[in-house]
């Protein structure tokens, strides 16, 4: 099958790949659309994503797609269901599954290669979407349930103050869920000031370009006595420091963005301590995956905004290499799976 595989850092080819195994409990799924992710982006340039990457393999994770064939044993799905796959697959038996915390099971595996022709996750990881629901928009399931994540580990409650640092498409989807969430101030820290329109328009309050001001003056020049969340979506050594600096006292650090391994932030305990912060890390989508495509599928969510470019594979290499459209927002690629 058709599928855009990483070779090696900074190498990554269409190429003829063989097609995933199909076992008895395995749905089969022509993939309509798959979205670049930053983690695409990361292992491109020779890092790992959520697991260690092992050369040829298949990218891409964040997949809708049509059911095409079902394994003997698969009761829920039949051919021709419109569904979304959560890529992360656990094993049911291991410690932390067996104490619901299957996002860390010691036998995770990644069940969906998203840009091929066909992936084959077993029925427990997929989902049905709603007629309602395109294909172009379910894509965005699996992005939005980690999102989700993110935001549950934030424990926003209504009236709070919540600032989130880079407004990619993570970025715009934590504005979106820190305003259903019932945020009374929602702040963007972005350096690009062309986002300031989508931000406000998804919710957020008060923009900030951190290379021209100085966020928390302009913070404390609003008005607003204390920020009690922030959500870094960016993974940068700069932008991750930065974020301790712009929580408020008692407040709620939440590290989202993927960072180098290689070029760590520096940690200032000290100034931590001043504010008994709480810094969490969020790791994929533990429970996630519904709840995501209910917000979708009741518009709670501004995709066509989010979305900003859609390509066919052959244009993929290169979009890892330069961010073209990346940086501006979600990516989606066009797959062969077609609804009848
Ligand atoms: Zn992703
Ligand atoms: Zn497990």
């Amino acid at each position: 099958m058709k599928a855009v595989v990483y070779f090696g850092k900074h190498d990554a080819r269409v190429s003829n790949f063989k097609e995933p195994p199909m076992g008895e409990d395995c749905v089969k799924i022509a993939v309509s659309y798959c979205g670049i992710c930053g983690t695409d982006i990361h292992k491109f340039n020779g890092m790992g994503g959520s697991r260690p990457v092992i050369p040829p393999v298949v990218l891409g994770h964040e997949a809708s797609g049509i059911v095409v064939d079902v394994g003997s044993k698969v009761t829920n799905f039949k051919v021709g269901d419109r569904v979304v796959a959560d890529p992360n697959w656990s094993c049911s038996h291991c410690y932390y599954c067996k104490n619901g915390k299957t996002h860390l099971c010691e036998n995770s595996r990644g069940v969906v290669k998203g840009f091929a022709e066909y992936i084959c996750p077993p029925e427990s990881n997929v989902y049905k979407i709603p007629d309602s629901l395109s294909m172009e928009h379910a894509a965005l399931t699996e992005p939005l349930s980690c999102s989700i994540h993110g935001m549950d580990l934030a424990e926003v409650k209504t009236g709070d103050t919540v600032l989130i640092v880079g407004m990619g498409s993570i970025g715009s989807m934590m504005v979106e869920l820190a305003r259903i969430s019932g945020a009374s101030n929602i702040i963007v820290v972005e350096p690009v000031k062309e986002k300031e329109p989508l931000a406000k328009k998804l919710g957020a309050t008060l923009f900030i370009d951190p290379t021209t001001q100085n966020v928390n003056q302009v913070v404390k020049d609003a008005g607003i006595e204390n920020v009690q969340h922030v959500i870094e979506c960016v993974g940068l050594k700069n932008t991750i420091e930065n974020s301790f600096e712009y929580a408020g006292k008692g407040a709620t650090v939440v590290l989202f963005g993927l960072g180098d391994p290689n070029n760590p932030p520096v940690f200032n305990q000290y100034n931590a301590f001043q504010k008994e912060l709480v810094i969490k890390t969020s790791f994929v989508n533990p429970h996630t995956t519904q709840r995501a495509i209910n917000l979708l599928s009741h518009d709670q969510i501004h995709c066509d905004d989010i979305i900003v470019k859609i390509m066919d594979p052959e244009e993929v290499p290169k979009e890892l290499a330069t961010k073209t459209y990346f940086n501006k927002g979600k990516v989606l690629v066009r797959m062969s799976g077609k609804e009848n």
